[in-house]
């Protein structure tokens, strides 16, 4: 009885729950040369949320959505984001950008580390964009003790403070808190790392910019959360993005600078391994994935 008991509540339980959220990926690190600089993006998960106005494209109608996310490759009725994040070999400091999930949503960035050849001691610095949990997760592990014990976890001093002001986040503040460095400023925090504060998605929230030997990649955070609709109609509000219009100016403020850099990007949200450039397309922008940077 029980295994037919069993498989009937998954029956019942399941379709709602895996539909939408995050989604289970395979752990895997696709490597990538930024100067003389050895990186790999980590596989964390994957996330999809419904076409139902309520999440991305907020006041649009959905047909209008559905139509966007066709012509750009996608299923009308689902927005499908990755979620990632990136190991930089930075000298002396091996750095991760942004920490996906963490174990308890299913977030597999701690094996996609051991997977880049590197074990979480070794980690000396954590750079997150902002608090949200699917940034900020992974700096814990399944028993709630810190994943990379040894590293300094940096973020913006408003990000850090808008992150202790949710009640929800009190357990993971306690834990880190001895580990948090926060900055202030637009800056070089790290040799080969500045810091580039974008506040809108939240208070703090803030991009990297990883620079050897003139080559540049910049990290996207939560800029731009889909590829088809972030970069086509970056004035479309997120109900994500603590400030509506501070958030779609921001994105379309920095989408501009980055495809006027021409620069190399790390969007943690885009299609798997997550490099490319941006470029200007009609009133918005468009993805080109990285041709060179591909997943085994
Ligand atoms: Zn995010």
């Amino acid at each position: 009885m029980r295994p037919i008991l069993l498989a009937v509540a998954i029956a019942i339980a399941a379709p709602a729950a895996a539909q939408y959220g995050p989604q289970p990926a395979a752990p895997a690190a696709v490597p990538l040369r930024i100067g003389v600089l050895d990186a790999f993006v980590l596989r964390d998960a994957g996330f999809t949320a419904p076409n139902d106005g309520k999440t991305f494209a907020l006041g649009v109608d959905t047909a209008t959505v559905a139509r966007a996310l066709e012509a750009g490759g996608g299923k009308g009725d689902t927005i499908v984001l990755g979620v990632a994040g990136l190991l930089v070999k930075l000298p002396g400091h091996p750095t991760i950008i942004d920490t996906g999930l963490g174990p308890g949503p299913g977030g597999k960035l701690a094996q996609s580390v051991g997977a880049a050849g590197m074990t979480p001691d070794k980690i000396t610095d954590i750079f997150i964009s902002h608090s949200h949990g699917d940034h900020v997760g992974g700096v814990l592990d399944a028993a709630g003790g810190l994943a990379f014990p040894k590293a300094t976890i940096h973020m913006h001093a408003a990000e850090w403070a808008f992150l202790q002001a949710n009640p929800a986040n009190a357990k993971l503040a306690a834990a880190i808190a001895p580990r948090v460095k926060t900055f202030n400023k637009a800056g070089e925090i790290l040799p080969g790392l500045e810091a580039l504060p974008n506040p809108g998605h939240t208070p703090g929230h803030s991009v990297y910019r990883i620079t050897s030997r003139g080559q540049h990649l910049r990290t996207l955070g939560d800029t731009a959360h889909s590829h088809i609709l972030s970069l086509g109609h970056p004035e479309w509000n997120v109900a994500f993005d603590t400030d509506k219009a501070a958030g779609a100016a921001a994105r379309a403020r920095t989408l501009a600078d980055i495809a006027a850099s021409g620069e190399r990007v790390f969007a943690p949200h885009f299609p798997w391994p997550s490099i490319g450039t941006i470029v200007v397309k009609g009133e918005g922008f468009a993805w080109v994935p990285d041709a060179g940077v591909k997943a085994p």
